[in-house]
């Protein structure tokens, strides 16, 4: 018999949400085998016949949206607002995908005779994270399927039920058998299908040492697509003339949100020096009212952590914090059991970012806050990173703002705005252990495809065409 995978709410273990037999060699196999054998068709069919169905999904997805949401609380802990927001997400990813995402893979016409034609890859290989365990395989699912590939999901083996209700309404809205598969269960299963033969491309969602060893992995498969959304150490530089609330909440909402498991989460705060000192007093005042609870209770902001192991990595990160030399201004002491815990914040005496403290994603509510003597300052600091996710730059100067542009080298800079939050009609990606330069969001059509060059004659042979020394046929 197939092992299981019992999923149990992170707030309450006494919830049991389900059991999923995990694919073994065999399951994996028949999976990729029925995906092939469905791909010619799919293929096709042609873009109306799939839209059809995708917007379909679309119409499921907003009537049941609460149902949705609901499962994405209990399982993933995810506050009930932050859970819905994500639930919406998914029609709005096949509105966007079948509109602006139909651009960037429009043929290219590059004159008489000249065109250019995309094309699906085949069978994709989809890896979802726990965090958003809806919306981002719905990410590089709802294009996959556009562009005509077929695909094989595996969820992140925290959050199975989640992955299976999002399979059950893809097909619900009329796939045909064998366009979308689902395999259960945690890395080996994860590699098993990633490095399968019979996989055309693996679009990755999750962090960067699994997207590492997935890289490694794949190395003797260079024709393999490989799509890395990884983490983040995502940064806000805050001027002299921020407008300071703003600033302040800003910061707070992208430390906290989803109880800080966001690749696009705020974990690195750089403040004009003046400044400093009434900034971590009130962002410290908010965090400390940020309501902790149940999930499934409409008033809590943060739910818990994913996992006792995840908050055990989090102590660890704060104590990492004062070896660091920085000083806890906020310690993160939680009055509920693990895996609840609180928004913590360490204060450091200046902007180095040597100490792993500084350098490797937490995935938690953590922050650290560092003086910056001025703009230059503060980009250099946000750029001394290994990660190029997110930041934002706070100032209500403009011109400050659009200095930035460029200079900070992540894939997305916000002004005004915090860390996390982003438009689905925009590319969605970073560099460096964030990405591998194929941003999904909009753009995750192109990478769903690939290009065939045309050289086209509709005439008939033309003997004056020819090449001087060359005899007519
Ligand atoms: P993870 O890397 O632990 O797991 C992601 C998926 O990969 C899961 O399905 C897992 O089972 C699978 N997996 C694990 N090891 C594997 C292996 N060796 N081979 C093949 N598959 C394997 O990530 P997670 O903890 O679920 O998610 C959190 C991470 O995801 C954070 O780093 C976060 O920043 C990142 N993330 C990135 C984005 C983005 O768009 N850039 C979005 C959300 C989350």
């Amino acid at each position: 018999m197939a092992d299981a995978l019992v999923s149990r709410s992170p707030a309450d273990a006494t919830d049991e949400i389900g059991r999923f037999a995990v694919a073994d060699r065999g399951a994996i196999d028949d999976a990729v085998t029925r995906a092939r054998n469905s791909f010619p068709s799919w293929r096709d069919a042609g873009l109306e016949v799939r839209a059809s169905v995708l917007r379909r999904f679309a119409a499921l997805a907003r009537q049941r949206s609460e149902e949705i949401a609901q499962l994405i609380a209990r399982e993933v802990g995810k506050a009930l607002w932050d859970a819905r927001g994500e639930a919406q997400l998914l029609a709005t990813k096949v509105d966007a995908t079948l509109a602006d995402g139909m651009r960037p893979i429009a043929a290219i016409h590059a004159g008489t005779g000249a065109r250019a034609t995309f094309h699906p890859r085949g069978v994709l290989g989809v890896l979802g994270p726990f965090n958003f365990p809806a919306h981002l395989p719905n990410g590089h699912i709802i294009p996959a399927l556009a562009t005509g590939n077929t695909v094989v999901f595996k969820p992140s083996e925290e959050t199975p039920a989640v992955g299976a209700l999002l399979v059950r309404l893809l097909c619900e809205a009329g796939l045909p058998d064998g366009v979308l598969e689902i395999v259960q269960g945690g890395a080996d299963v994860g590699r098993g299908l990633a490095l399968h033969a019979g996989i055309d491309g693996v679009l990755f969602t999750g962090s960067w040492a699994t997207g590492r060893a997935l890289a490694e992995a794949t190395l003797d498969q260079p024709g393999k697509l490989l799509a890395l959304e990884m983490g983040g150490k995502n940064a806000m530089l805050v001027c002299a003339d921020a407008d300071f609330d703003l600033a302040v909440a800003e910061a707070a909402l992208s430390i906290c949100a989803t109880t800080g498991q966001r690749c696009s989460s705020l974990s690195r705060i750089f403040v004009e020096a003046p400044l400093l000192d009434r900034f971590a007093d009130h962002l410290a005042r908010v965090l400390t009212g940020i309501r902790i609870g149940a999930p499934l209770d409409p008033a809590s902001f943060m739910g818990p952590l994913i996992s006792c192991a995840a908050q055990a990595r989090l102590e660890r990160a704060r104590a990492l914090s004062m070896q660091a030399g920085g000083e806890r201004v906020l310690p993160g002491i939680c009055a509920l059991p693990p895996p609840f815990v609180a928004p913590g914040l360490a204060r450091f005496p200046d902007a180095s970012q040597q100490h792993a403290y500084h350098r490797e994603e937490i995935f938690a509510p953590e922050a650290g806050l560092y003086p910056v003597v001025d703009l230059d300052h503060a980009i250099a600091a946000a750029n001394d990173a290994d990660y190029a996710l997110a930041a934002s730059v706070m100032t209500r100067d403009r011109a400050r703002y659009e200095y930035a542009i460029g200079r900070v080298s992540t894939g997305i800079l916000n002004w005004n705005r915090g860390t996390i939050g982003a438009s689905g009609k925009l590319p969605f990606g970073g560099g460096k252990r964030s990405g591998n330069d194929r941003p999904a969001g909009i753009l995750s059509t192109l990478y769903c495809t690939v290009p065939q060059s045309h050289l086209e004659y509709a005439g008939s042979f033309d003997p004056s065409s020819l090449p001087p020394g060359m005899p007519p046929p």
